[in-house]
């Protein structure tokens, strides 16, 4: 590991010029993605810049409606938050789905944003990797795939984005929140992630410098009727093979409200939206929920040992719908 500074950050907009003083400077959440990757090498700041004391904590309502979740609010603060568990139990769900207990208490809602991905080539200093050194190459393609992206990918990179979270917050189509030293902004998750292209290094839209404030997730009644499931290779501990998140709201007997987001099969959470308007306004039947689940893997171009991922995230979808309109018809 190289030698770096630490520092403490004392308000947010110390945190920002510290960050913006020192080329090479990053923040630091709970450090459970960005430390790893320091001691493998890939990660090699010139100087942490500690944010979680900063007063970006805690669960609050927003005056528009819906909730303001604050970026150092660690996953299992916001995953237990009674509020988030009654009006977005997805998010609950996918949070609980993610690393382990000691791990959620660290990890920040900020960080979790921002991880990066699992390719086991991107960590591993010996092979190319676009995502880790631009134009080098993609070890994955020719390599070990099997976990890898059926949607969305290029020949630059095909690896997958690994938070649990970032799904759910697709589903509820979550805005970020962020300060830099020009003013505040915020982008809504369905822009957050870019394109993958032929720049698989920019992951984010965030502004150079920017430092993430909060999640907001719009007031909507739909939220409190969604779910997560998740699929791995072990019951726990483990990165999505294929997630899902997905919001059903009937009324009268037609879908009016429907969302449907995927995790670990695209570089970014992948919102099936033309699958979503084949239920729109329409009845909920099992026969209508295997036609969607098709229209949202129809784009997707499985790699050489991947092509399980499409069966796999079609039946979950359909699995999962079912299961909503089954819990509506109850109530
Ligand atoms: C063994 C293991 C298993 C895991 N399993 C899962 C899993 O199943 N599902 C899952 O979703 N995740 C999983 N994780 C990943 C874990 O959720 C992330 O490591 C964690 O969420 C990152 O949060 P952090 O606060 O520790 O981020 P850090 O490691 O501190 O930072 C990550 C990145 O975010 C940046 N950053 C942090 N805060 C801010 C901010 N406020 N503004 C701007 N930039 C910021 C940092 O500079 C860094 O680039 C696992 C991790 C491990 C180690
Ligand atoms: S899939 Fe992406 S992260 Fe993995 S080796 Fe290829 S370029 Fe790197």
């Amino acid at each position: 590991m190289r030698e770096f500074a630490y520092e403490r950050a004392a308000g947010v907009r110390e945190a920002l010029t510290a960050v913006a003083d020192h080329p090479g400077a990053r923040y630091l959440g709970g450090g459970t993605n960005l430390v790893d990757l320091m001691k493998c090498g890939v990660e090699e700041p010139s100087r942490l810049v500690d944010v979680r004391r900063l007063p970006l904590d805690g669960v609050r309502e927003a005056p528009e409606g819906g909730l303001v979740i604050g970026a150092t609010t660690t996953n299992s603060d916001a995953a237990a938050h009674p509020e988030v568990r009654r009006r977005f139990p997805a998010l609950t769900q996918a949070l609980l789905a993610g690393a382990s207990g000691q791990l959620r208490n660290m990890a920040t809602v900020g960080g979790n944003l921002l991880q990066r991905t699992r390719c086991g080539y991107f960590a591993d200093l010996s092979r190319p990797c676009n995502k880790r050194i631009p134009g080098s190459g993609c070890a994955a393609i020719a390599g070990v795939h099997h976990n890898h992206a059926v949607l969305g990918h290029t020949d630059h990179c095909v690896a997958t984005h690994p938070s649990d979270m970032a799904v759910a917050l697709a589903a509820f189509d979550a805005v970020v929140r962020y300060e830099t030293l020009d003013g505040a902004g915020e982008i809504p998750l369905s822009r957050f992630y870019p394109p993958v292209g032929d720049r698989p290094d920019q992951e984010s839209a965030l502004p150079p410098g920017a430092l993430i404030t909060a999640v907001a997730l719009p007031g909507t009644a739909a939220g409190a009727r969604s779910r997560y499931r998740k699929v791995r290779e072990r019951a726990s501990y483990a990165f999505a093979t294929v997630s899902v998140a997905a919001v059903l709201d009937v009324h009268d007997g037609m879908v009016r409200d429907v969302r449907i987001a995927l995790g670990g099969v695209a570089s970014h959470p992948w919102r099936a939206g033309s699958a979503e308007a084949l239920l729109r306004d329409a009845p909920p039947t099992a026969d209508r929920f295997r036609t969607a689940a098709e229209e949202a893997l129809s784009a997707a171009k499985p790699l050489r040992d991947n092509g399980y991922k499409v069966t796999l995230a079609q039946n979950l979808i359909e699995a999962l719908l079912g299961e909503l309109a089954e819990t509506e018809k109850g109530r």
